[in-house]
Parts: C-alpha cells; structure tokens; sequence
C-alpha cells in the first residue's frame, strides 16, 4: 500500500542526492581549477551558488516552502503518528505543534534546522550578488581575504574585534584590504572590507581602519608587496602560548614543525600596543625575510604572497604549536628532528607548497559554501 509520506520523501531524497553530485562536481572542477588556473575562484563560487539555488527553488515549487523548515531526510526512521498522514505535500503531513514541539526537534536541534533556512537564504543572496560583481582580481582577493576572516573565526583564532589579516590588492605597491574597525570576523564580507593605502586613508568601504592594525600591516606590506601580499595577524591560542614563554622556540619535534625550519622570527621585546610607525618598523626590522613572527607576549605574524599560501602556513603553525604544548605539557623530552631531516622537508615542501595550499584553501571555502557562512563571498 503507498505511503502518503513516502512520496515526498522520495522525492527529497532525490534533490539531497543531487545537492550531493553537484558538491561533488563543482569540489572537482575547483581541484582542476586550481592546477589548471584557468578559472577564478570567483566563477567557481558562482557556479556553486547557482546550482544550489537553482536545486533550492525546484524543490519548493514541489514541496511548498515549508519543507526548507523541515526535510525529511532530516527526520527520525520512526513512523510519523497516525493523526499525521494525510495527503499532500510533506509540510501538511506533520502538524506544526508536533514539528517545532515534538520528536523533530528531538531529532535536530531547532536552531540546525533555522540556520539551515538561513543558509538557504544566504545562499541564494549570494548568488545574486556573485553574479553582479565581475570576475576580476581584485574581488577575487576581496573573496580570499573575507573567507580567511570566517575561516579564522571558526577555528578560534580571532579575539573580540582585534587582530587584523589583511591583503594587498594586485597591481597596487600600497593599497591593502583591511576589516573596518568594530566589525567581528564572523560578520566579514567581501564588499565589507576596507580599501586602504599606505598613508591610512581609507579610499573604498565604510568605516575606519584601527590604529594597530594599519600600523602592523601597512609597514610590513611596503617592505614588500610582492612576496607580503598577505599578513595574518592572530592570538591564536596554541601559537601564542608559545610567545608568552622565555624561550618562545618552536622545536623542530614534529612534521608539522618543520614546515616552519628556519621560517620565524623571534621578537623578545614587547613594547605595548603597536601605534607608532617606529614600533612596526621595529617589529619589521625583527621579522627581516621571515616569513613568520613571533611577538613575545603578544602573538604571531604570518606573510605570504597571496592568502591562500598565508592561510595555509597560518593553520599549519597553529596545528604546529599545538602538539609541541602538549608534548612538553607531558614533562618528557622532545624528540627533536635531525637538520638533515628538516632540511630535506623544506626541499620537498618548495615543489608542492603553492598546490598544496591552493587546494587546502579551495576546500575550506567549499566548506563556508555550505555552512551557514555562505555569505562571506558577497
Ligand atoms: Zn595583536
């Protein structure tokens, strides 16, 4: 005998099964992108966008809008009460009461199923304005740099409304994009971000910079915009705790480590808040053809040429001083890896770095795509 709720479960499944192939063509087509470089990572958000919005409409034309609220996949194995089954679309199946009220929010938690509402919308906002701006480089780094703000905030390296990842913009020697002053990582979006120029006026966005943050940034980028066109400032927790000690040293006792051999930098002095040019020019002079900083009692500085490269070393130094804390949390000693060893690492690492990172970065906003921070690209 049919089931009356079967059919629109069928049907559900079929578009959570095609939200799924589309995924998984486009992470492909990113992947070719990347070692290919023919497409920006901007047609591939669009692209993106498009088919979860195109799948998003189909389905509410058949289901009614109620079933973005409540999918039935989402749903328990169980059957629904009886009182429940009646004709129609899969919204009038369940009465409201029992949806918000009942076994539906035991099985998913109400606010899962809200942000999912949300993302849709989000998703569909995105589209619309991804497709109005045009592919140029420009947007592009304004994309980058907005998904390194959401990514950093997901992985708790950001604290309050401090700390500042910036990017030059291409084709400029001091022009740089910067957060405005005030707005929390997890807020950033593409067109949020602040055009600034190496003298702090601030020529595209609303908003003002913040002292430190066009201090820092501002210095280490003209010392030179083509291999910093990206800074990443954090007190990501692992990293910093190494700052706070006497010897801030990150100890080559980990694979992760060695892809920071002869990479950082140590500053020992700390002066306070950087908000004067003869302290950034300081902390610059310190850092010299580093790529990484540490700030003793402060926290750390990453550069790279562009912001997927910086994004990756950023995560990977965190990843690094995480399990050097807790190995020497355990009062044994280090092992530490030959210079032999280490030296060989860097030789390697130099031929896969850029697609390494590349890939890295591209998957993790194919992540953000899918969240509920699928905004970030507007
Ligand atoms: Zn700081």
């Amino acid at each position: 005998m049919q089931n009356h709720r079967a059919f629109p479960e069928r049907l559900e499944r079929r578009f959570a099964s095609v939200w799924t192939l589309s995924v998984r063509f486009v992470g492909r087509f990113e992947g070719a992108r990347a070692r290919s470089s023919r497409a920006s990572s901007a047609t591939v958000h669009q692209l993106t966008m498009v088919s979860m919005g195109r799948i998003d409409t189909i389905r509410g034309k058949i289901l009614g809008d109620a079933s973005t609220r409540v999918r039935p996949w989402h749903l328990p194995s169980r059957s629904l009460p009886s009182q429940s089954r009646s004709k129609g679309p899969a919204s009038r199946f369940v009465p409201k009461d029992l949806v918000w009220e009942g076994w539906v929010r035991r099985a998913r938690p109400t606010t899962r199923i809200s942000r999912r509402a949300n993302t849709t919308k989000a998703r569909s906002a995105a589209a619309t304005l991804a497709m109005a701006k045009k592919d140029t480089d420009v947007w592009q780094t304004r994309v980058d740099l907005a998904a390194t703000y959401r990514l950093c905030d997901r992985m708790g390296y950001n604290e309050g409304i401090c700390n500042h990842l910036t990017a030059m913009v291409p084709g400029s020697e001091d022009q740089f994009l910067v957060i405005p002053y005030g707005m929390a990582w997890s807020e950033v979006t593409a067109s949020s971000l602040l055009l600034v120029d190496g003298k702090g006026n601030v020529l595209e966005g609303e908003g003002t910079v913040e002292d430190t943050a066009f201090y820092i940034h501002s210095r280490i980028h003209l010392y030179d915009p083509k291999n910093r066109g990206c800074v990443l400032h954090t007190h990501m927790p692992w990293s910093t705790a190494l700052c706070c000690l006497k010897d801030m040293k990150l100890e080559m006792c980990h694979q992760n480590c060695l892809r920071f051999y002869n990479s950082i930098a140590y500053d020992t002095e700390f002066n306070g808040l950087v908000l004067n040019q003869n302290e950034a020019d300081r902390l610059n002079s310190v850092m010299e053809n580093k790529h990484v900083l540490f700030h003793a009692n402060h926290g750390v500085i990453v550069v790279g040429p562009n912001v997927a490269e910086a994004f990756d070393d950023l995560y990977y130094l965190e990843r690094a001083a995480q399990v050097t804390v807790l190995a020497m949390s355990t009062g044994r000693p280090l092992n530490i890896i030959s210079d032999e060893v280490a030296h060989k690492f860097q030789e390697d690492l130099k031929n896969g770095k850029n697609e390494w990172a590349t890939l890295h970065f591209e998957s993790r906003k194919r992540e953000l795509l899918a969240g509920d921070d699928a905004d970030f690209c507007t």
